[in-house]
């Protein structure tokens, strides 16, 4: 595929942006993504790598825990491990008030027919997290959540996608966007892309994207 011949052009180089571009090409939709840096270098790749349902806003449950059966099989999705290990996650209560908060929340989620979150009492917070202060009085666990590699997992998400032939643009930055007939031509740093279906991945400037969207002028729309 040539750069001017994607299907969707995608604008970032975080894991939302490899990961639709790796989830397109499963689909047969040729992508392209454009990443003013480099793959990785944003939030995606430096952060605490928690793979977590725990404590999940009640509306997210349901995509956390189809996300984590993703998680334990993910090698088959990009053919690396991505450092992943499933060691659990654990809410700790330090007082009464909390324990009894974090006992209503489990009877909460298993009324609404959830059993990923389980009440542990003191003894088993202390066998499985020794070095916690013996102040804490119990605890919420997920069992199965876990961590993996930020950057190594994107960049697995990249190389998923390119071996099934999506594009990567790097040190490309997308300048300006507007509409022309059925199409959203795109201005980058590195030149004019045009596409059916654009897809706005671009993290913390993901705004700048929109506002230029959103803007009453009907020529050149920037992208601050
Ligand atoms: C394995 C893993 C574990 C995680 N664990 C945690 C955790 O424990 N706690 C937590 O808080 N979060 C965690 N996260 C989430 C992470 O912190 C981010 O919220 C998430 O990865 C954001 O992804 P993104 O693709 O939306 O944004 P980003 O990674 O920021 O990617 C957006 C990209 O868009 C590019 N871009 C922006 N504007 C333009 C433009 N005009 N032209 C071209 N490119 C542009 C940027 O350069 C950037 O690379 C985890 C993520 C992973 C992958």
């Amino acid at each position: 595929m040539s750069a001017a011949g994607a299907d969707v052009v995608i604008i970032g180089g975080g894991l939302h942006g490899c990961s639709a571009a790796l989830h397109l090409a499963r689909a047969g939709i040729r992508a392209l993504v454009v990443e003013k840096n480099y793959v990785g270098r944003h939030a995606s790749g430096v952060n605490a790598g928690g793979v977590r349902t725990l404590a999940r806003n009640e509306a997210e449950i349901p995509l956390a825990l189809a996300a984590l059966e993703l998680w334990h099989a993910i090698g088959e999705l990009v053919d690396d491990d991505c450092g992943f290990e499933s060691f659990g996650q654990i809410r700790v209560a330090e007082n009464a008030a909390d324990a009894a908060a974090l006992q209503q929340r489990e009877a909460r989620l298993q009324a609404l027919g959830y059993s990923h979150e389980r009440w542990i009492a003191a003894d088993e917070l202390f066998l499985r997290v020794p070095a916690l202060s013996r102040h804490c009085v119990g605890g919420l666990i997920a069992l199965r959540d876990g961590a993996a590699l930020p950057h190594g997992t994107t960049a697995a998400f990249r190389r998923k996608a390119e071996s099934l032939g999506q594009i990567f643009l790097e040190d490309t930055r997308v300048l300006g966007i507007r509409r022309e007939g059925n199409s959203w031509v795109v201005d980058t740093s590195a030149g004019t892309l045009s596409c059916r279906v654009l897809v706005n991945c671009a993290g913390a400037w993901a705004d700048a994207i929109c506002a230029a969207l959103a803007s009453r002028s009907r020529s050149r729309r920037s992208v601050r």
